[in-house]
């Protein structure tokens, strides 16, 4: 496969086909660089050499009574995290001033549960409102799933993307939860749009899924037009469904990346949740092919210290963006 030409016609408005999205992924390791390369062309269209910085807070940690088999926070998972209830207003408002710190230009409000209780929904709406008025930054909460007017109560307030990861193929949604279908999550990020807020949703590739499943997740999101595609690879925790799990590479990890943006060139793709330990030492060449990566901690797993982020970017020769420009990390 000529994957320039093909950057070339997806850059011209074509659309991969299940076979040309099976190839990227089936690509010899000896193509990564001309794989990368126009992946790249792809993502410096429409992005130049700017990287977006993404933080998360995890407000209320465990007590979800959903089964997802890969996460540490549901009621079947026995791994040792901690778990806390849902924070206070003030507490959520803090952490952007690590986000700003960090120049992350957007902060993620995570809460762990099927969806959030009246409570829990107006502590988020008072920090959002506080952050807003505080810091030139983009708010994006993920509460699980949502009703209309919750959805609508997080417009209101500011919120300004609304994250609800379709996780994996719809094919192969069953095999990783039952408690929620595929069609419930698709319905929570089209309540999002509908009330004006920008879709953030992505995947966790490594539970299993075969390759075509790959292509459909990327397929999928194409479909639900996500702004935000955060591909996470999975990071198997002990305790939980999917404890052992370890079908990645880091090759692969970077094709699935190229896959991501050729299926969704003018899309934000994050390198999410897993870079450390399945990209490794490739953690940077991901960035060809992906403009977004979080910084700070993961969910329930710990990432990279912000400082090394920041070098990484700068070694690569890339730029935060950010609404208040800084100088990197020296
Ligand atoms: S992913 Fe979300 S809904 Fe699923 S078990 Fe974890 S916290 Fe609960």
């Amino acid at each position: 496969m000529n994957w320039n030409l093909l950057a070339e016609h997806v850059l011209a408005g074509h659309e991969l086909s299940d076979e040309e999205g099976l190839a990227i992924l089936e690509s010899e390791d000896d193509q990564i660089l001309e794989l990368l390369h126009s992946a790249y062309q792809i993502r410096k269209h429409y992005y130049g050499n700017k990287v977006k910085l993404n933080m998360i807070v995890n407000t209320k940690s465990g007590f979800c009574p959903e089964n997802c088999g890969y996460c540490a926070q549901s009621i079947d998972s026995e791994a040792p995290i901690q778990k806390y209830r849902m924070m206070d207003k003030d507490t959520i408002v803090q952490g952007a001033e690590q986000a700003h710190r960090l120049q992350s230009g957007t902060y993620c409000i995570v809460a762990s549960g099927r969806g959030p209780t009246n409570r829990e929904l107006n502590e988020v709406t008072a920090a959002v409102q506080e952050i807003k008025a505080k810091y030139d930054m983009k708010v994006c909460a993920c509460l699980g799933l949502l009703r209309p007017e919750q959805a609508d109560k997080l417009k209101e307030a500011g919120v300004d993307r609304y994250n609800h990861n379709i996780n994996t193929s719809k094919n192969h949604h069953d095999a990783i939860t039952t408690t929620h279908t595929y069609d419930d999550r698709v319905e929570t990020v089209n309540y999002a749009k509908q009330a004006g807020i920008s879709p953030c949703s992505g995947v966790i590739v490594g539970m299993k899924e075969s390759r075509l499943d790959v292509v459909h997740m990327a397929k999928a999101l194409k479909e639900l037009d996500a702004d935000s595609i955060p591909v996470n690879f999975l990071h198997a925790i002990d305790g939980t469904a999917l404890e052992g799990t370890n079908e990645l590479t880091p090759m692969y990890c970077l094709k699935v990346l190229a896959l991501f943006r050729f299926i969704n060139p003018a899309k934000e793709i994050r390198v999410s949740g897993g870079r450390e330990v399945n990209l490794r030492s490739l953690q940077p060449l991901g960035l060809y092919a992906a403009n977004s990566i979080f910084v700070g901690d993961y969910l329930t797993t710990a990432g990279q210290e912000g400082t090394k982020d920041h070098q990484m970017l700068k070694d690569l020769g890339f730029e935060i963006e950010y609404p208040t420009p800084q100088p990197l990390a020296e």
